[in-house]
């Protein structure tokens, strides 16, 4: 049973399989599907390919254990190619590369992250050469000044044309910020789901 309507005829039996990565929208490797390809990865969630140059089904990490595990699979708009977005284990190219195309997989708003488990530690195990923990030991009126002081900087900059400067404040800000919700026992998901709650009821 064909689920997905692909036109096998129309492709010689092979269908060109985009993956991307379900997180950071990556473009990581493209490969060519059979029926049975198909089958198998939407039974074990594991992206497999045929391989023309293996002549065989080849399940993507069955070597390396670099598996693509699957978070969904579409077919376009005139059903000869999929998109699969997936989770990879690991790096994905056979090259150690994050992507076949020699992308690193990482948004940089990923960093964001990165900086709270920094802040979190740095409020957790204080050292005296932290202004992080310097800005924790002050207190909360403190730590939420500073978010004040850096709003009206960030708009001072905004006025003028010198985006290093603007680009200054604007982390100075954003780190602040996230040292006040750290200080407050808030965490930046739950700001999330605040706006995601907002957009959902529009
Ligand atoms: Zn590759």
């Amino acid at each position: 049973m064909n689920k997905l309507n692909i036109d096998f005829e129309k492709v010689d039996g092979l269908v060109p399989a985009i993956i991307q990565d379900a997180d950071t929208n990556k473009v990581l490797m493209l490969g060519y599907m059979n029926q049975e390809a198909i089958d198998i990865t939407l039974e074990t969630k594991k992206v497999t390919f045929f391989s023309r140059t293996k002549n065989r089904l080849w399940t993507k990490g069955e070597t390396s254990g670099n598996f693509l595990h699957v978070a969904s699979l579409t077919v376009d708009c005139d059903n000869d190619t999929i998109l699969i977005k997936a989770k990879p284990v690991g790096p994905v190219c056979h090259t150690g590369d994050d992507t076949c195309f020699a992308e690193e997989n990482k948004s940089k708003t990923f960093f964001i992250d990165e900086l709270r488990a920094i802040i979190k530690d740095r409020k957790n195990n204080p050292t005296d050469k932290s202004y992080t923990a310097s800005l924790f030991a002050k207190g909360i009126n403190k730590v939420a000044q500073k978010v004040g002081e850096e709003a009206v900087e960030i708009v001072i900059e905004a006025k003028d044309d010198n985006k290093e400067l603007f680009m200054g404040e604007a982390a100075d800000l954003l780190y602040h910020y996230l040292v006040l919700l750290e200080a407050k026992g808030y965490e930046l998901d739950e700001v999330m789901e605040v706006l995601i709650d907002r957009h959902q009821k529009k």
